[in-house]
């Protein structure tokens, strides 16, 4: 960050001062006896250290850490340690003062975090530069920040405190960084605060980041709601008045009731995922109840209310969310319902205490001030274990391990049940043999099957929430490949990968020997440095790889007769190399022109995962849609089917658009993916490789964008089966420089 030195002005002073002193009022009901004192300390430190730096806004530097301290003690209700962090979470970075000048002034637990705080900007500093292997990159990056965050979750507090003023105060950066810190934001921050349960901080980071990276979209779905503002508040106060009498005549005391907005990223998700108008989404906000009471009345008041409001509103039964029984693994505990509002309309009603309502505003540092009480759940302590558990395991790959905890950052936890009726918490997309790696490695190696309510299900079988799950066992079972298909937790995957390996070793040895004795017949000196060479010539990826393919026959050795090789090297090499390269020059314009390719030839493709739907057995020519079912694949359906409004309407992620092939009976769907990551000269070139030369698929169209380096890029693609999407996206996912690749419906 480029600053500029000028001692500020009296009344820049006085403005700091005043800065300061709202600080101390705003933690001063929470400080114990000396606290104060060392808060001033680490204010004289930060303020003499920053003394004449400002930041781009042109005001003086120290307002950011005042600012940062301010957030983390209201905002996010942490206490006296992390105020002190906070406003010296930029002084080791940008100033001669260190970290153990810290450990001095202010002692160990500050000086740590302090450092680790720096420590997540340069591990970034050094991603940065860095295009090659940047997944790889990116993944250790945050496995990193993770590390730090199960040491002491202040650190990753503090620095969201950090990102949340400068994601306000982002107006004053030139555009590129803009968008740039808005990506890390969302890629990295967001879901953090998500997964923290920072509630209010997670929706004001993304709706900042659409702002400034879709910022037409986001003004004007600002706009719309500001214009329909009139119209809400009134169907609210009809909505609440009622309510409110009925809650006062039934002797509940001390609660609100309101409406709230949804925030404008989650507006903006539902237009673009539901494929709809903004006029057409009916939730544009929530009712809120929250009742005051002590911990040991609360779940039985919020019952009473929600008995309450469906007197007063029909309620649709099966929307009700028991998050107080249940809580999420964020710690959030609530009680939700929809109900009939006037006019037909429905409205969601979420029932709390007001403990509940911190805990899903403010997250962990609520959580932590209510532990005392003997209402709270442990749910985040959980998770927070299972983060430290999952760090530990030092087989996992760094790319395995982020994917798993970015979707776990999402995705709902199932929770399930063993045969004994002890309640599991599980990644969401588990399948039976996760839930048995989850029990044990051992369970997880022999597992055949599972018994669930009664019925036997395979391995790959997906849990639902409230499954009991009885594991089956075989002494004759051991991992195979094709469980890494379905198995999602990292615990799983680590081992099954562990286990291929260790069994690949013992084949590959055959191969070796094969190896060896036809080198030995053709007369050559088997070194190191040969079977690498010969490893990179035919494209092996490793040695293991190679002498396993020569073992399994994938590999034939009477291949190695035709290399010329004359002191060790092989000469071929040279030839090859060119070759390479030539590919890699092709022009850019050559893959422009296949920018629009509408293919419709699908003849002699096989490996199709499709049926024909018979509730309407479309034939060849009809129009068609496919619907993907939870267990055999996806089904084909005439547009017409009576069944095609239910399934749209109820599920209509699941629907893929399909068209005949023109001359066979296969059917292709048409696919979007989304791919970003960090651009580099030649990025675009290699994504339409895969997608055209190397995998053969069809593209229907492909859209690109780069800022600062930050990609992102669109295509639709027509594809025969979900494995050939799944081999496309593998593909994509291990070019250089991809990030991420996700479906999006086309
Ligand atoms: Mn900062």
């Amino acid at each position: 960050m480029t600053r500029t030195f000028v001692v500020p002005s009296d009344d820049e002073k006085k403005m700091i001062l005043k800065e300061y002193r709202s600080l101390i009022k705003i933690c001063r009901p929470n400080l114990k006896p000396g606290d104060e004192a060392r808060i001033q300390k680490a204010f004289e430190i930060a303020m003499r250290e920053h003394e004449g730096t400002r930041r781009k806004s042109g005001e003086p530097y120290i307002l950011h850490p005042i600012e940062v301290a301010r957030i983390a003690a209201e905002e996010i209700g942490l206490g006296a340690t992390s105020v002190i962090c906070a406003l010296l979470h930029d002084v080791v970075e940008d100033t001669d003062f260190t970290a153990e000048n810290i450990k001095k002034e202010l002692g160990p637990k500050v000086s740590r975090i302090v450092e680790g705080l720096t420590k997540i900007k340069i591990i970034k500093g050094v991603t940065k530069n860095k295009t090659k292997d940047s997944v790889a990159h990116q993944a250790e990056n945050l496995k990193k920040i993770l590390l730090t965050l199960s040491e002491d979750v202040r650190v990753i507090l503090v620095k969201i405190a950090d990102r949340l003023h400068n994601m306000r105060t982002l107006k004053s950066m030139p555009e590129r960084k803009q968008v740039r810190i808005s990506a890390e934001t969302l890629y990295i921050y967001s879901p953090m605060a998500h997964r923290l349960g920072l509630y209010a901080i997670k929706t004001e980071l993304e709706d900042l980041c659409l702002k400034y990276m879709i910022p037409e979209t986001y003004k004007e779905i600002a706009t719309k709601l500001a214009q329909t503002k009139r119209d809400r508040d009134r169907f609210i106060r009809d909505f609440i008045n009622p309510l409110k009498e009925k809650l006062t005549d039934k002797g509940i005391k001390n609660f609100e009731i309101f409406g709230r907005s949804k925030s404008i990223n989650s507006i903006f998700n539902k237009i673009k995922n539901k494929n709809v108008e903004f006029e057409e989404i009916a939730d544009l906000f929530a009712i809120r109840i929250v009742v005051d009471v002590p911990p040991e009345q609360e779940k039985e008041d919020c019952w009473k209310i929600y008995s309450l409001v469906s007197d007063q509103y029909r309620p649709i039964v099966e929307r009700l969310r028991d998050w107080i029984s249940n809580p999420k693994s964020n710690g959030y505990e609530s009680l939700h319902t929809t109900v009939m509002g006037p006019g037909g309309k429905l409205v969601e009603v979420q029932i709390r205490s007001k403990r509940m309502d911190e805990i899903a505003e403010k997250g962990v540092a609520a959580h932590w001030k209510y532990k005392g009480g003997k209402a709270s759940g442990n749910a985040l302590d959980n998770w927070l274990e299972r983060v430290r558990e999952a760090l530990q395991n030092q087989d996992a790959d760094a790319v395995d391990f982020v994917n798993d905890f970015k979707h776990n950052l999402y995705e709902k936890d199932l929770y399930v049940f063993t045969p004994k009726g002890d309640l599991r918490t599980i990644r969401g997309g588990s399948t039976v043999i996760d839930f048995a790696f989850d029990i044990h490695s051992e369970v997880g190696r022999k597992c055949i099957g599972a018994k669930i309510k009664n019925k036997l299900q395979p391995i790959s079988h997906k849990l639902s929430n409230g499954d009991q799950i009885e594991i089956i066992t075989s002494k004759k079972q051991k991992p195979s490949k094709d469980w890494l298909e379905f198995a999602v937790t990292s615990k799983a995957r680590t081992r099954i990968k562990a286990d291929l390996k260790a069994e690949k070793r013992i084949i590959a040895d055959d191969g070796k020997l094969i190896f060896e004795r036809k080198m030995k017949s053709l007369k050559e000196e088997i070194t190191r440095d040969l079977i690498d060479q010969i490893v990179t010539f035919y494209k092996q990826g490793d040695a293991l790889t190679f002498f396993y393919n020569i073992a399994t026959k994938q590999f034939n050795v009477a291949e190695l007769k035709k290399l010329s090789i004359i002191g060790g090297k092989i000469q071929n090499i040279v030839d090859r190399k060119q070759n390479a390269s030539k590919t890699e020059e092709e022009p850019a314009q050559e893959y422009e022109v296949n920018t629009d390719v509408d293919l419709q030839i699908f003849g002699g493709l096989d490996n199709v995962d499709y049926h024909i739907a018979p509730c309407c057995s479309p034939k060849q020519g009809d129009s068609v849609f496919g619907f993907i079912t939870i267990a055999s694949g996806i089904k084909i359906h005439r547009q017409s089917c009576p069944n095609a409004k239910d399934m749209k309407t109820r599920y209509p992620y699941r629907v893929v658009k399909t068209k005949w092939a023109s001359e066979s009976k296969d059917v292709s769907f048409l696919t979007g993916l989304r791919i970003t990551g960090i651009d580099d000269v030649g990025l675009v070139n290699r994504l339409t490789g895969v997608v055209s030369r190397e995998l053969g698929v069809n593209m229907r169209s492909i859209s690109f964008d780069t800022v600062d380096g930050v990609f992102e890029g669109n295509i639709a693609v027509y594809v025969n089966s979900t494995k050939e999407l799944n081999n496309l996206i593998k593909g994509l996912k291990a070019l250089d420089g991809v990030h991420e690749v996700r479906k999006y419906s086309t």
